[in-house]
């Protein structure tokens, strides 16, 4: 399934509806393209399911789970990952492999750990697979313990999945139950149906149909629906719209294993995103609350802890848990606030003006009062726009924020899309976007066409603009 986007040209106002795959934010990846009222002839429509056959995974779900049953009966020695495959090998498939990457000796350690066994998948525009750090991983571990739940949906979080079934029997962590839902079918080698389905967050859509629906909806229904939490770290490429509303039909799966008198109940969730989305994020959820916890990740060159010192990280957990009940680790210097009732970061001053502790990004804000509000450190208020800014910001050019994605809080080399985009085609449509203040659609790549010319392509990409359809 994809979804509907529209194509908008600058200037005009016809629009033209079209379908593009949901999870691959690239044409280079998946150049599945088709206008909303095309009729396709019988010889394509065969030509499209031939070519999805071929790009389907090469074994089907139960198949891996007979073969990871197979696999953990094999003695340390016969227990081989080929590394060029990504793929465990039974005995009969060695042959094949012997001139690829294999390690052998696959312990019962490295099997219980298959985000350390595969390689990251980093390719921004879809899998944008970015590992917790141990740090991180162990704080939301020990977190969701101590928050007494005992089922974790994972939703695109591999590691802390393996992470919560790792810890040893006897633990008070090892009742909890995990479920991961990720798009990635490699770890569909590592376990059995009840711990893993081929999933799409974007449009909400299991691979491998009801069955896995089913799993899905046991496990949130489990207990009535009591002691679970859904934990999802989506890839920032902006698609908030599509992913809230596939959170909400996780939360009404939840809702329907729910007795009458529990209708007040929400789902507890940690959706884990950068700062600069909370607008976006409360669009949709608008009683949730940012944490100042920063998320550090293992493989992402601008979010992970250097060895001189932290680089800040701008992501952050949103959260419908009232926030008094989530402890930050004192220890990396976040202090609880009285007055605001929740753990802030260690800069994070408390505003007697503003009522509040300010700082999104951890470092101290000061409070302009032309502007009633508190801002960035590094900015001055600016008295031809009449707002704070950056002290070598062009007056007129001050509501283009981000070079890469248009968000107005952070600049080019701090976005998380860096390099994901080399035009700047994603910010001229936030920039028009806002002009014209329509804020209600969620923006995307604004690609070309598949069938367009070099030349065609470079033109459309200055008058063209693609949306999701609402
Ligand atoms: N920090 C997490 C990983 C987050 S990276 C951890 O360490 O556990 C984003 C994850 O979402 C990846 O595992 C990726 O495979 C998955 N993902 C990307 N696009 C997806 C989609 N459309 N549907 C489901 N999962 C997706
Ligand atoms: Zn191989
Ligand atoms: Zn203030
Ligand atoms: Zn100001
Ligand atoms: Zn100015």
């Amino acid at each position: 399934p994809t979804l509907l986007f529209v194509k908008v040209n600058r200037g005009k106002e016809e629009t033209r509806r079209f379908y593009a795959c949901s999870a691959c934010r690239d044409r280079k990846d998946c150049n599945f393209f088709q206008w909303e009222d095309e009729k396709l002839s019988e010889a394509r429509l065969a030509a499209r399911e031939a070519y999805n056959q071929r790009c389907r995974p090469p074994l089907s779900r139960t198949q891996c789970v007979e073969r990871y049953l197979r696999f953990i009966e094999l003695p340390l020695s016969q227990r081989k990952f080929c590394q060029s495959c990504q793929q465990l090998l039974l005995p009969d498939d060695w042959g094949d492999h012997r001139e690829h990457q294999v390690v052998g000796d696959v312990s019962v350690t490295q099997l219980r750990r298959p985000s350390q066994l595969l390689y990251p998948l980093e390719n921004k525009k879809t899998n944008a697979q970015y590992l917790f750090a141990d740090r991180t991983c162990q704080f939301l571990a020990d977190l969701l313990s101590t928050l007494g739940f005992r089922r974790v949906l994972c939703v695109g979080t591999p590691r802390l999945h393996e992470l919560i079934r790792l810890t040893e029997p006897g633990d008070k962590k090892s009742n909890i139950k995990s479920l991961l839902l990720d798009i990635d079918f490699r770890y569909s080698q590592f376990y059995v149906e009840d711990s893993f389905c081929h999933y799409n967050m974007f449009n909400h859509h299991f691979f491998d149909g009801k069955a896995a629906l089913e799993v899905c909806r046991a496990f949130l229904q489990e207990d009535k629906g009591e002691g679970v939490i859904l934990v999802t770290d989506p890839p920032f490429g902006g698609l908030v719209e599509p992913l809230a509303i596939t959170f909400k039909k996780l939360i009404a799966m939840w809702k329907e294993g729910q007795s009458q008198d529990e209708s007040q109940k929400e789902l507890p969730i940690f959706w884990i995103f950068p700062y600069f989305f909370e607008s976006r994020i409360h669009q949709f959820f608008p009683n949730f609350c940012m944490l100042d916890y920063q998320v550090d990740y293992d493989n992402h060159a601008l979010y992970k802890h250097g060895k001189t010192g932290r680089k800040q990280s701008p992501v952050r957990i949103f959260t419908n848990i009232p926030p008094n009940k989530i402890i930050l680790p004192t220890e990396e210097g976040y202090r609880f606030c009285p007055l605001c009732q929740r753990y802030v970061s260690l800069e994070n001053r408390h505003c007697e003006h503003c009522g509040s502790c300010t700082s999104k990004d951890g470092r101290k804000w000061n409070h302009c009062f032309l502007c009633r509000k508190c801002v960035k450190p590094s900015w001055i208020h600016c008295s031809i726009c009449n707002h704070c800014a950056v002290p070598d910001h062009s007056c007129e050019g001050t509501k283009d924020g981000c070079f890469i994605c248009g968000e107005l809080d952070h600049k080019r080399s701090t976005c998380p899309n860096i390099g994901t985009c080399k035009k700047a085609n994603k910010a001229v449509r936030k920039q028009k976007q806002r002009r014209s203040n329509k804020m209600k659609m969620e923006s995307r790549k604004g690609q070309s066409m598949n069938h367009a010319s070099v030349t065609r392509k470079k033109k459309r990409r200055e008058g063209a603009h693609q949306y999701l359809c609402s």
